[in-house]
Formats: structure tokens, C-alpha cells, sequence
């Protein structure tokens, strides 16, 4: 098989506490070195990477690939390519499809296209209940067995707390997380964004901070008194914020989540605004309302913005997830109200994440942390999210300094609706390798013939 040398690149390994300038060497799909200077072997590929950055390749937890049922927003090809463009080699789909991953059979479905059509690993995460609608529990030992590595509703919270009782218990008996949405539908209601002063003055209808707050005291009550693992899908508020930390003081096994949007755009997005920068309005910015920043949770508001990056910076959120929610665009292309929520992500995460890195907010290897390492000890793997010797090769190169102008229309994933559309980003995916092998490339990669 093939080897290829990545050469003089900063590589960071949070799982060995690795942040240097070296060579890796990949062999027969698998880490076969790092060292200082490793002299490329006969015929090898060598990516030249002075100057760019060497990581595991980026895990993503939660990501919506729509297939099957919603084909015409997004299928397991065009997802996993748009993964592989954004420098993610693993993502793990929710089940929120049409048939909803509730059985074995439909689970095997999405595995059998990620072998055949997906550019990287796919991981699925089955439902809790039945058809995801919170009545009765799913069959969760199937579901295990056929390989999902947790259960969410996603889409909806689980709303029965006696439902969501015995989840916790049901999938810590297989050391399985409950991935849950986090939304107190009483307080929710017809919320189109974050209720706030933006909201007051665009008269739209706000989701309060309490919405999310209220479920996710909830869970870390359920979670005290039943064990089990519940992880918190998407956090946005700093209460909820303060509500982890406390629960992981007292010993509760609860984590988190948090999206790049959470941590980089607030509610005054819906208002056309990336970054307090008017100059990058979305496309659908004459209509007065971007429908591209109306996303679930909502963008809230910079206080809550501030708080996310502490946490991710202090330790307390534990995981950077997409929420990669691609939508058509006649889905998008209507009054704010009715517009669908979700934003996709993927092909923009890392240059809205490193910003973050770039202001100084949060060091980039806590960002590399959030992507590679956490996310691996979340889904209890060894051998991704790492770069030690054996582990598959999973790899991306980028560079965190190039900057390019986000034009959603040249998206790979068929969702376009980006409110980072027309923004300037800066941070490049260079190229993602899945067990040894170029998923994605950004320039044509010189072989070396010996
Ligand atoms: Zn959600
Ligand atoms: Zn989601």
C-alpha cells in the first residue's frame, strides 16, 4: 500500500501532548512514525507542510446527513465529502432521517452507503424513542449492537422525564451516552431566534435562555439520581454553562458540546451581521432577516458567545460538534418565521475556529483538543483522534493562516445555507487523509519518485 511522508509540518497530538515541528510517516493506512526528520522512503508521497499544521483528523459528533428521507438536502456522499473538505475523517450521523434510525435495519442502510459512497468514517447514532416522537423507548440493545455509538432524539428534546429516566438507565447499561437536545418545548414555543433585544426590535418571536436551561437541570438531576451518561447536545447559554460545571464539581457524568457558531456569531447574525462586520451580508440579507442565521438553539447573545469560548477555553465544554444541519434553499428562501433551522457547517468550521485561536481567546491546541482527542475519548476509540504509532491514519493539514472569501455556492454539501456567506475566513484545509488515503485535497500533491 501506499506511503506517504507529511513533511515539516506543526504537528499537534493533544493525545500525547505533541506540539512540534517533525515529519509523520504513514504506512499501509496506519501511523508508522514522527520524528525530527524522517528521510522519505522509495516512491512515497511527500506533503510538503512547512508552515501548515498536522493534526489527527477532526472527529465530529453530531452531524445531520439527511439520508435517508431528505436526499434533496443532503445524502451520505455529499455530506461525507463536505466532511472530508472541512478536515473531518469521522462524523457521526443523528437519526433524525425518514425512516428515523430507530431499527437495525435502517442503521444498516446508512453503513452500507458510508462503505460503498462515503469519503469518511461514519458513525450512527440511533434514536431513543420510536420514530424519535418521545413515547416509547426504541430497542436500544438492537441499536447497539449494530454499531451506534449513542441515542438522541435530535431535532426534538426528550421531553418525558420519566422516558428520559429510563433511557439514561436502559443505555448505561451498554456505557452508551444519551445525546440529548436540550429545549423546554413550554418555553420554546414558535421561537424563530434568541429572545433578546434583536428579537424585541426585529418583532420576531424569541426562545428564551431559560428553554435550554430548564432541560438540561432536568437531565443533570435524572443523570445524579440514574448514572448513566447523558452528554448535552449544542450548548448556548452561559446558565447552562454554569450548570455543567457545578454538575461535574459533584462527580455527574455529564458532558458537552459546543458548534462553531455558538462560538463565534451572535443573534445580531439574524441581522445580516457576521462578526460585527456589515460589510459580510448573506444573499438573503434584502429581505432584511438572514434565514441562513436561524438556527436551533439560536445564535444568543454575546454575553452567552463570551461564556462558550471561556468554557471551551477552561475545560468545561468538553467537545466542538457541527450541528452540520444542511437544508434546501426553498427552505430557506421564505419569511424568518417559517424558514427552516439548521446551518451547514462543515466546510466552514475550521476557518470560523480559528479565530478563536487567532484573537487569542482559546490556544489552538485546546481547538485541536475540542476536535481530535475529546471527541475520541467520548466515543471510547484508541485508534482515531490520535497520531500515535498504529493508530489509523487519520489526518488533516491546514493552514491556519490562509484567507478565503466563504461562497456557499461552491459548497460540496448541497446545503448552502451558511450565514458565513461572503464573510472572510482565515484557516484552510490543505488535506484530509482517511486511513492513509487523500480524501481531500486542496492542491495537487507532489509524488516523490525516489
Ligand atoms: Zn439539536
Ligand atoms: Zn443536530
Amino acid at each position: 500500500m501506499q506511503t506517504i511522508l507529511i513533511r515539516r509540518g506543526r504537528i499537534i497530538d493533544t493525545s500525547q501532548g505533541i506540539d512540534q515541528v517533525s515529519d509523520l510517516l504513514i504506512q499501509d493506512g496506519k501511523i508508522e512514525g514522527i520524528d525530527r526528520q524522517i528521510d522519505p522512503p522509495e516512491g512515497a508521497e511527500v506533503i510538503e507542510a512547512s508552515g501548515l499544521v498536522v493534526t489527527p483528523g477532526f472527529i465530529d459528533i453530531h452531524c445531520h446527513l439527511r439520508e435517508p428521507g431528505f436526499e434533496y438536502k443532503e445524502t451520505v456522499a455529499t455530506g461525507t465529502q463536505a466532511a472530508a473538505k472541512g478536515g473531518f475523517t469521522t462524523v457521526c450521523a443523528m437519526p433524525n432521517t425518514n425512516p428515523v434510525m430507530d431499527t437495525r435495519s435502517t442503521v444498516d442502510y446508512v453503513l452500507s452507503k458510508a462503505r460503498s459512497e462515503g469519503a469518511v468514517r461514519v458513525l450512527p447514532i440511533g434514536a431513543v424513542t420510536k420514530g424519535s416522537n418521545g413515547a416509547e423507548l426504541a430497542e436500544m440493545g438492537e441499536l447497539a449492537e449494530a454499531g451506534c455509538i449513542g441515542f438522541s432524539d435530535d431535532g426534538h428534546p426528550v421531553a418525558d422525564s420519566n422516558i428520559m429516566r429510563q433511557a439514561l438507565g436502559y443505555a448505561g447499561g451498554f456505557g452508551l451516552p444519551i445525546i440529548n437536545h436540550c429545549e423546554t418545548p413550554e418555553l420554546f414555543r414558535n421561537g424563530a431566534m434568541n429572545e433578546g433585544w434583536v428579537s424585541n426590535r426585529l418583532g420576531l418571536q424569541g426562545a428564551p435562555n431559560s428553554a435550554e436551561e430548564t432541560m438540561v437541570a432536568r437531565d443533570i438531576a435524572l443523570a445524579e439520581m440514574v448514572g448513566g451518561r447523558i452528554h448535552l447536545a449544542h450548548i448556548s447559554t452561559a446558565g447552562t454553562l454554569e450548570l455543567v460545571r457545578n454538575a461535574k464539581e459533584k462527580g455527574i457524568n455529564v458532558t458537552c458540546e459546543v458548534t462553531p457558531h455558538h462560538l463565534t456569531l451572535t443573534d445580531e447574525a439574524v441581522m445580516g451581521r457576521v462578526n460585527g462586520d456589515d460589510s459580510a451580508f448573506g444573499p438573503l440579507s434584502a429581505a432584511a432577516y438572514d434565514t441562513y442565521a436561524k438556527v436551533n438553539p439560536p445564535l444568543r447573545a454575546r454575553t452567552d458567545m463570551e461564556a462558550m469560548v471561556a468554557g471551551l477555553r477552561d475545560g468545561v465544554i468538553d467537545i466542538i460538534a457541527t450541528d452540520h444541519a444542511p437544508h434546501n434553499s426553498v427552505e430557506k428562501l421564505c419569511t424568518f418565521q417559517e424558514a427552516a433551522m439548521g446551518i451547514s457547517v462543515l466546510e466552514t468550521a475550521l476557518g470560523s475556529l480559528m479565530s478563536l485561536a487567532h484573537s487569542g481567546d482559546v490556544p489552538m491546541p485546546i481547538v485541536i483538543e475540542k476536535l481530535t482527542s475529546a471527541p475520541a475519548d467520548f466515543l471510547g476509540r484508541s485508534d482515531i483522534g490520535t497520531l500515535k504509532i498504529g493508530a489509523l491514519a487519520d489526518v488533516t493539514v491546514f493552514d491556519p493562516d490562509a484567507e478565503w472569501v466563504v461562497d456557499s455556492e461552491r459548497f460540496v454539501s448541497r446545503g448552502k445555507n451558511s450565514p458565513f456567506h461572503g464573510a472572510t475566513l482565515s484557516g484552510q484545509i490543505v488535506a484530509t487523509l482517511v486511513g492513509g488515503k487523500v480524501a481531500f485535497a486542496l492542491n495537487s500533491i507532489e509524488s516523490n519518485e525516489g
